[in-house]
């Protein structure tokens, strides 16, 4: 039996959180394979290492006096250091960084020295071997990333080893350049090792009991998930449930490894696996809710658009042609409805109105900002009638406009959009009817 564990910032923050870590890994001997973050917060108003660093690097770039940033940064090691009675000195790093940033090595160089010196610690703690991601995690010349060679690198230097630390969130390109993947992507890191030793179980470890049914930042204490299918996990993961990185799935997708989302710091919860394909029922109708504030919807009219041939294409190529990539589409008989994030659409909304208006003659073109998206997902869906219809009356008791509920082709997931003052109670009101309430 094999296992990748991956541990997240919040479990690595201080020593008191890797002693955790180091008891959760000893305590099975096929946790062989350790992916760590940063250090994260210790407590809600600090800062995660990761932060700290890009802080820091921005004012190196500026030419403006970093040390003391680099200090601070240094103390939270040391501190871990210290904590864990550790004799390992950072000094020799910290002046590589320091004549690095000077140097102006990248602003991905900089975030990624979070989980670099932290798997050097975390290493030193479990006597493990240190390999370094940069070695073994390979980005391609455009910057995207090469996933063949870097199943070929992995693969071929953890073939024979019996316990390694290969720090999360960043590789490099041939000629040596840092890259990091988005933020969050130590979870890919993992799902990468997983993938490479062909592990039995991809365990991410994290500071919750698995993946919750709806935000526990908007809903109190929801129940966790027990078992849901990467497709259900996607769905819910792109529309904003946090937990785990988007793209973390893929890689162990592909050869069928499951994932186990842990809590460090309730080891003996068993959390939720995420798995290809399951026979278990869902406890519920439905397996989750997520939502993403901030988009806007560009609706577009005309008269028997739905005969004109080509009409959507050219409405899309405009929005391909200001490179705005495109969230949800419901349409109707003569109108076309698109969501897409407000921060990509703002700065070219008025390229986009005119384009749409040369490329197809519109007879209006309406526009409503501040909208969030909400997604109900669950398998269990397609066997229940009145879903839909649930969903309507849970939100209209709850006084909540719907602006749009569009069911995807798949039936596993519903999409719903509502005003962005609704988007917190939304949540809380689907919630409700779904999971507290048993009919
Ligand atoms: P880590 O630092 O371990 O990678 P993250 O902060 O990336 O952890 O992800 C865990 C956090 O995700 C939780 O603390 C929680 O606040 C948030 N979260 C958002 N939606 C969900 C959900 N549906 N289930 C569990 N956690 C969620
Ligand atoms: N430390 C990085 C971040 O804060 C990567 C990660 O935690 O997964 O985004
Ligand atoms: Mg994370």
């Amino acid at each position: 039996m094999k296992k990748v564990v991956k541990f997240g910032g919040s479990s690595l923050a201080s020593a008191e959180q890797f002693q955790k870590v180091g008891n959760i890994i000893h305590a099975d001997a096929s946790r062989k394979y350790v992916v760590p973050s940063a250090p994260g917060k210790r407590f809600s108003s600090d800062t995660k290492v990761t932060d700290m660093l890009y802080g820091c690097y921005e004012l190196a770039v500026s030419g403006e006096d970093f040390t003391q940033k680099l200090e601070a940064i240094k103390a939270r090691y040391q501190q871990i250091i210290d904590g864990l009675s550790l004799t390992i000195s950072l000094d020799g790093e910290f002046e590589t960084i320091y004549k690095n940033f000077s140097g102006k090595a990248g602003r991905d160089y900089a975030a990624s020295r979070g989980e670099y010196l932290n798997g050097i610690i975390m290493a030193e703690y479990l006597g493990f071997e240190f390999i370094d991601a940069a070695l073994v995690i390979r980005f391609r010349e455009d910057g995207t990333f090469d996933d063949e060679t870097t199943n070929e690198l992995l693969a071929e230097r953890l073939k024979d080893s019996c316990g390694a630390v290969i720090p999360g969130f960043y590789g490099s390109k041939e000629d040596e350049t840092i890259v990091t993947f988005s933020r969050g992507g130590s979870d890919i890191t993992g799902s990468l090792v997983a993938l490479a030793v062909k592990a039995d179980l991809y365990e991410n470890w994290t500071d919750v009991s698995g993946f919750l049914i709806a935000d526990p930042r908007i809903v109190k204490n929801p129940k966790a998930i027990e078992t849901i299918t990467y497709k259900e996990l996607r769905e819910l993961s792109y529309m904003g449930a946090s937990v785990l990185h988007e793209d973390a799935i893929f890689p162990v997708r592909k050869a069928g490894i499951p994932i186990n989302i842990r809590n460090t710091n309730a080891p003996e919860d068993e959390g939720t696996m995420i798995v290809e394909g399951t026979c278990r029922k869902p406890k519920y109708t439905i397996t989750g809710i997520a939502g993403t504030d901030g988009f806007v919807s560009i609706t577009v009219e005309k008269a028997m658009m739905n005969s004109e041939i080509g009409f959507c294409r050219k409405v899309l190529q405009v929005f391909e042609e200001n490179n705005i990539s495109i969230e949800h589409m419901p349409s109707g008989i003569d109108t076309m409805t698109i969501f897409v994030h407000k921060d990509v659409f703002e700065d070219k909304e008025q390229q986009v109105i005119s384009g749409i208006h040369k490329a197809v003659n519109p007879d209006h073109i309406e526009l409503e900002t501040d909208l969030a998206l909400i997604a109900v997902v669950g398998r269990g869906m397609k066997a229940t009638r009145g879903t839909a219809g649930r969903i309507f009356s849970a939100l209209a008791h709850a006084h909540i406009n719907v602006k749009m509920i569009d069911q995807g082709s798949s039936e596993l997931n519903i999409i719903i959009g509502v005003r962005h003052e609704d988007f917190k109670n939304a949540i809380r009101a689907l919630y409700e009817i779904f999971v507290e309430t048993l009919i």
